[in-house]
């Protein structure tokens, strides 16, 4: 028999500000039942094997004589990250919603379209971008390489007139200052869509269940379409590119154990759906529930190639249009190609030149991709730079009361500060997938012996408030295990903007992505293995 048990009481207590290290949990669930969490348990891995809440199994290692059998290339990596079908496993997630404000819930979605405006807006201004990035170029041989791409379209002016944007904002609600502030913007590779819409279900199906005896209503925790929406602004692109016998393409690494989330997104485009994947954004399920629909299909078809393949297999016609492996592809959707590791050789960076040349929409162009550094994010931050994109002043103030503090590190006093107290900062790289920041004294003798070199080198990084949101002890699923940690969550909210010209098709928000952490862990990847994936709990 279990005693009624609220989010609320859920919660442990702050994190030590002074030292950045979390304390031990002082709460337990005494008021959980022990058969009832195992019963929870129990259903949520059966409801992610039959709907497709899974990934990659890393520990799944092809049999060398299934190998041998099957395809030589396979002897490279692990199966589970190249075949579909074999070696999944569910995606790791927390048993049960993140309480998170309903204020800051609507704050977060009510400043997406604005984000997706000013992604645009900044994008077309290729000398802000240039000049910004301008002594980074000189230190990080990366973002040199995607400046070199950007100055090339520059030369031949090229035009992207068809512009796609699938963008994750992430943020963090900081505790003491009760402030929603946004960790960073996402224009590469925005992950999850898929799997998240799909925890959203996750915890309603639960709640449904169990919600009595935990005195929880499913109904607080909101819909969530991210898959649906972007696969529906995929279609529109591609609807707007106007050849019905192209495909959309996506980019992908050559072993992916997220491929689901991404096949997600494929599915979407080019099946008919008669359950929970599509239900339209309505706050009135919040209130009502969900009212499952009939989906339309959209019946695009995609595929999928590597940079590798597409520098093998793609070329331009005479018109500037792309064809790879003879089909002719109207969208290119990149899941590859944000990370150096992306890029071995010369052939990937001939692939990404050659798809930026080429007439199809590209999410994302090689601007909206520059958009989305550290170090834009840190300009855009300066006073007086968002009134350089935007006109409307109200805008202008939502999306600054949502910017941490961000520095460049040719501010001296800073660096000093962070010198003095490294735990109240994190320094952060230009890239992206998570686990490449510097935490804690790591960011004191980094930024000692940046200055003790006084090369340029400082100019690759950036310098962040760090941010501390709210302890609160959660259950954490991962292959099959359930853990008791204390854990802070970090809120993705998706946008999607889309626009022909002068016509802007698209530009809302999208559903959203919660990711729960151990709270000692200083990085958040679900991908990378630091944290699962979550909904969120209207409070
Ligand atoms: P990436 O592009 O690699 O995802 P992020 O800027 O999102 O880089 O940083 C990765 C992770 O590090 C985040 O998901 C978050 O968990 C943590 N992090 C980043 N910035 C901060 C910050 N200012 N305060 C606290 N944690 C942060
Ligand atoms: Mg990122
Ligand atoms: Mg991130």
């Amino acid at each position: 028999s279990s005693q009624p048990l609220t989010l609320k009481s859920l919660k442990v207590r702050a994190m030590d500000t002074q030292e950045g290290v979390p304390s031990m949990p002082s709460f337990d669930f005494h008021g959980i039942d022990q058969k009832l969490v195992d019963r929870m348990v129990y259903d949520s891995l059966v409801w992610s094997s039959l709907h497709g809440l899974v990934v990659g199994d890393k520990s799944v290692q092809a049999s060398i004589n299934l190998i041998l059998m099957l395809d030589y290339r396979i002897v490279q990596g692990q199966r589970s990250g190249k075949v579909p079908g074999v070696g999944m496993v569910h995606a790791p997630f927390a048993l049960l919603p993140m309480p998170f404000p309903e204020t800051h819930w609507k704050q977060a979605c009510e400043v997406a379209p604005i984000f997706n405006e000013l992604v645009d807006r900044v994008s077309l201004d290729a000398k802000f971008l240039q000049d910004s990035l301008s002594r980074t170029k000189k230190v990080d041989a990366f973002t040199s390489r995607l400046l070199d791409i950007h100055s090339k379209m520059l030369d031949i002016n090229k035009k992207e007139e068809i512009r796609l944007g699938l963008h994750r904002s992430d943020y963090m609600l900081d505790e003491q200052t009760k402030s929603l502030l946004q960790i960073e913007m996402n224009t590469i590779s925005s992950s999850f869509a898929g799997l998240s819409s799909l925890v959203s279900d996750l915890h309603r199906s639960l709640l449904d269940n169990y919600g009595k005896l935990l005195n929880l209503d499913s109904k607080r925790v909101p819909g969530n379409t991210a898959a649906s929406q972007f696969a529906d602004a995929l279609a529109k692109a591609w609807t707007e590119y106007n050849n019905p016998r192209s495909t959309v393409m996506v980019v992908a690494q050559a072993d992916e154990r997220n491929m689901y989330d991404q096949h997600w997104l494929s599915s979407l485009l080019k099946e008919r759906y008669p359950f929970h994947v599509n239900v339209p954004v309505e706050e009135k399920w919040i209130v009502e529930g969900f009212v499952p629909q009939l989906y339309d299909t959209h019946n695009i078809t995609s595929i999928r190639k590597t940079l590798a393949e597409i520098d093998a297999e793609g070329e331009l016609q005479a018109d500037g249009s792309l064809m790879v492996d003879g089909q002719a592809i109207s969208v290119i959707y990149f899941r590859a190609g944000y990370t150096p590791t992306d890029y071995p050789s010369e052939s990937e960076w001939r692939a990404r030149l050659l798809l930026e040349q080429s007439s199809a929409v590209k999410c994302p162009s090689i601007s909206y991709h520059l958009v989305g550094t550290k170090k834009i994010q840190q300009e855009l931050a300066k006073p007086n730079v968002l009134e350089r994109f935007l006109d409307n002043k109200e805008d202008i103030a939502k999306l600054r009361k949502c910017f941490a503090g961000l520095w460049s590190l040719d501010n001296s006093d800073i660096v000093n500060k962070a010198i003095e107290r490294p735990e109240l900062f994190v320094m952060k790289p230009q890239r992206e997938g998570g686990g490449n920041n510097i935490y804690g004294n790591d960011v004191r003798e980094a930024l000692k012996a940046l200055q003790k070199e006084g090369t340029e080198e400082d100019a690759a990084y950036i310098l962040m408030q760090r941010i501390f949101p709210t302890v609160f002890s959660t259950f954490l699923l991962r292959d099959g295990i359930c853990h008791k940690d204390d854990a802070i969550s970090e809120l993705g909210i998706y946008g999607a903007y889309l626009r022909n010209k002068e016509r802007v098709i698209i530009n809302e928000q999208c559903g959203y992505l919660m990711r729960t952490k151990v709270s000692s862990s200083d990085e958040g990847g679900v991908a990378a293995g630091f944290a699962v994936l979550d909904s969120l709990y209207l409070t």
